[in-house]
């Protein structure tokens, strides 16, 4: 094999994380094709009302400086072509109107949508299989990346995983901020929404194993695991932290709107009737997700309220902020990050 192309399917499988394997992707084809603009679209959600989130974009240009990068950025109102192309999941070649080539890679991997678009003024047979080889190479790593941030015994989302996808989502939260400021006309965020970060704890979780003993315990933690895959969409991230503990980073809404989904939530697992143990509830403790704060602090105020609710009853939802505004809870100060306290 080349040994330039040898090496970058080694550099590509070095990386360690799904983004620095994207930014592996795209500059590896751009050592082989002059192109104006390669993308990585994931395709969030399809009709009726799509949402494309632009996972990586690659600008090259003959001025300074010569390559620009942008990440996660979401559409929340895509051209229907768009959708189109990335939904049909085929690959496709067309020539534009202003002569430039725009060539469509599906990239099949870990039961996500995703596609690669090249725009360049010619692409050559030969690069367009190597742009297709890179892409399989790239799928084909994807899954066993995606596999790794998985909970072992739920499937879930592992905490190893918990602060990738934090900044992610506060990067899509501030491409959605940004849009908004240039009255970009957007159908389903609001100024007022929010991310926000969710603690879920079983609870009288150590009865449940002392009792019925710890197999059964794992099956609750499992029956309890699909059942948040089911509720929660696949735009929220869904965590097992350890334990009996779940973590989700809820996608924007207002704090209502999230207080809604989350106590909903909770009223169907206090319905529910598990095999075996029968009846088990949860506590749910949540706060906002902003940028400017740490993570752990973000963690602290979100445990906060889901001991608020452990002290007050169990089985109930509670909001941080909401919380400190009735005086209930005291405001948990920003920390500077050297003397942050490492909760993992
Ligand atoms: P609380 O309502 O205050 O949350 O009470 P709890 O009993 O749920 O909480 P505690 O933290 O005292 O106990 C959690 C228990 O979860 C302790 C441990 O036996 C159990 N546990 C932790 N990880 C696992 C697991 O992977 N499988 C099983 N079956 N049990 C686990
Ligand atoms: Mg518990
Ligand atoms: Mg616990």
């Amino acid at each position: 094999m080349n040994k330039q192309i040898l090496d970058s399917v080694v550099s590509l499988t070095e990386q360690k994380d799904l983004d620095s394997v994207g930014i592996s992707l795209l500059s590896t084809i751009a050592e082989y094709v002059y192109f104006e603009k390669a993308c990585l679209y994931e395709l969030e959600r399809s009709w009726p009302n799509p949402i494309i989130t632009v996972l990586l974009e690659l600008k090259v240009q003959s001025v300074e400086p010569h390559f620009v990068w942008y990440a996660n950025q979401t559409l929340m109102q895509p051209a229907t072509q768009l959708v189109t192309s990335i939904d049909s999941l085929k690959r496709s070649v067309t020539e534009t109107r202003d002569g430039m080539t725009e060539l469509w890679v599906p990239v099949a991997g870990a039961g996500k949508k995703l596609a690669l678009h090249l725009r360049a003024e010619t692409i050559t047979t030969e690069n367009k299989s190597l742009i297709s080889a890179f892409a399989r190479i790239y799928g084909n790593y994807l899954r066993v990346l995606v596999e790794s941030e998985k909970d072992k015994l739920t499937g879930l989302l592992n905490r190893h995983s918990f602060e990738r996808h934090l900044r992610q989502m506060l990067a899509k939260q501030a491409s959605r901020q940004k849009r908004q400021h240039t009255n970009f006309p957007s159908r389903e965020a609001h100024a007022e929404d929010k991310p926000w970060l969710v603690i879920i704890d079983i609870d009288y979780f150590k009865k449940v194993n002392d009792v019925f003993g710890h197999v059964c315990g794992d099956e609750v933690l499992l029956t309890l695991s699909q059942k948040m895959s089911g509720y929660f969409r696949s735009s929220d991230y869904v965590f097992r932290f350890g334990g009996e503990e779940f973590v989700i980073i809820l996608e924007p809404a207002t704090r209502s709107d999230a207080f809604k989904k989350l106590n909903d939530f909770r009223l169907e697992v206090e319905q529910d009737r598990f095999p075996l143990v029968g009846k088990i509830t949860v506590s749910i403790g949540f706060a906002e997700a902003s940028q400017e704060d740490y993570e752990q602090v973000l963690m602290e105020r979100a445990d906060k309220a889901m001991y608020y609710a452990k002290e007050h009853g169990r089985n109930a939802v509670y909001c941080y902020e909401q919380l400190v505004e009735e005086g209930e809870l005291q405001e948990e100060v920003a920390i500077a990050k050297e003397s942050a306290i490492d909760l993992f």
